[in-house]
């Protein structure tokens, strides 16, 4: 691999703004480790190791139940009030509860429950979300349109816009999972409003990684993980966005004890908090709760539009070396940076076999997703130049070498 661009890495790590963060985040066990998939799962900020210790150390063997009321009964709010910072939300207007699959069954149930029509998402979408919304339509009786993007990377607004008559929900993912195509949220939002439908926007490749104005662009609803750009962690609760207008109007399908107006009055019918309270369930899960907070401070102090200029200029220092060192990628993701998120896809038909040996041999992590697409996630907040340059240098080797064939190559449980 060319100098140069170890040169020109070094130069643009020394002059990055945000350097200081790689040092607030859990050093691996392996020094030499380059991980590329901080958009599947982030890593472990130093805050939430010293958090979680508090919570097994201290909170949870000394005070005991009386850590309720000391500590852990306000934190979905709190915390949710923080994660509506970095999404540009109201204050009171974001919860962390649950899953993403089931705060998205429960918003998109509340909006279906409001009024008749269609549901209209695109072939994009995270599989789980097109699962969940099959689900509801089957339940409702209504039908699930899904539009198709013509080039696997974009899907125009028009083609949204060209069926929303009769809609009564617009639900897709912000950044797409695969290309990191981006949608015009707020063009959508409003084309949705038009038609007299609600617009509901998964944020799990978004959030922590792009600018969000949510409650300017008037989004009624939202819902997102905390574990990829926001570093929560594995399997860490999700959270959930409702427009302060709609929060009294609309009602969620799973009535539980925390949704209810006074859960510790324990009377014997249900009557739904009023505000954002209505949303949530049941008992909020306490340990793995207090390690999100740590990684959305940083994201804070860091300022998202500070982050957001960075990965532009990764993401495009990026491309611009694969463009000249690996012709034989093709890039899969939008070329206008405003157009996508913080991930770059390529494709390779031997990409399988090509993640398997950066990982085995190179320890460079970056993620697969099949049939044949390499995702490289740039996380901001810890990714440096000099890794983008050892993944692509890594890559060139790969490719040099040879011999990929892929028979007999299982997938894993978890790509
Ligand atoms: C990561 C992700 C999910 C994950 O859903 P879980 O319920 O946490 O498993 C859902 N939707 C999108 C768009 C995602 O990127």
């Amino acid at each position: 691999m060319h100098k140069k661009w170890h040169l020109e890495g070094l130069r643009l790590d020394a002059e990055d703004p945000l350097s200081a963060f790689r040092a607030r985040f859990v050093p691996t066990d392996e020094p030499g480790l380059v991980y590329l998939d901080g958009n599947s799962l982030g890593r472990m900020p130093i805050g939430a190791q010293e958090r979680i210790g508090g919570a097994t150390n201290r909170e949870w063997p000394h005070r005991l139940v009386r850590g309720w009321n000391e500590a852990w009964y306000s934190l979905p709010k709190t915390i949710g009030n923080k994660i509506g910072q970095v999404i540009g939300a109201d204050q009171d207007s974001v919860l962390v509860c649950d899953s993403t699959s089931i705060n998205l069954y429960k918003l998109a149930h509340a909006a279906l429950s409001s009024r008749p029509g269609k549901i209209v998402t695109d072939d994009l979408n995270f599989p789980t979300d097109l699962y969940i919304l099959q689900g509801l339509a089957h339940q409702f009786g209504r039908e699930v349109v899904v539009i198709r993007s013509p080039d696997g990377i974009h899907i125009p607004p028009e083609l949204y816009e060209k069926e929303l008559e009769g809609a009564a929900l617009l639900s897709t993912s912000l950044v797409e999972f695969m290309s990191g195509f981006r949608h015009d949220a707020e063009r959508l939002t409003a084309s949705a409003h038009r038609a007299g439908a609600l617009a509901l926007w998964d944020l799990s490749h978004a959030a922590g990684a792009i600018p969000l104005e949510i409650a300017r662009w008037n989004i009624d609803l939202a819902i997102g993980c905390t574990y990829k750009y926001l570093n929560g962690g594995p399997g860490s609760p999700a959270y959930l966005y409702v427009h302060p207008q709609l929060q009294s109007e609309l009602t969620q399908p799973i009535w539980g004890w925390f949704g209810q107006e006074k859960p510790f009055a324990f009377d014997l019918d249900y009557e739904p908090a009023k505000g954002m309270a209505r949303f949530s369930v049941g008992t909020p899960p306490i340990l793995s709760l207090v390690a999100i907070e740590a990684g959305v401070d940083l994201l804070l102090k860091a300022g998202i539009d500070r982050l957001w200029s960075k990965s532009v200029a990764q993401s495009e220092f990026l491309v611009r070396m694969i463009h000249e060192t690996l012709p034989e990628f093709e890039i899969v993701s939008p070329f206008d940076s405003s157009a996508r998120g913080s991930h770059i896809s390529l494709s390779h038909p031997q990409a399988h076999a090509i993640v398997r040996k950066l990982i085995a041999d190179f320890q460079v992590i970056p993620d697969f997703r099949a049939p044949n697409c390499l995702r490289i996630g740039i996380a901001p907040l810890y990714t440096s130049y000099e890794e983008l340059v050892t993944c692509a240098e890594s890559l060139r080797k790969i490719l040099d070498q040879g011999n990929l064939d892929e028979t007999g190559l299982d997938l894993d449980a978890v790509t």
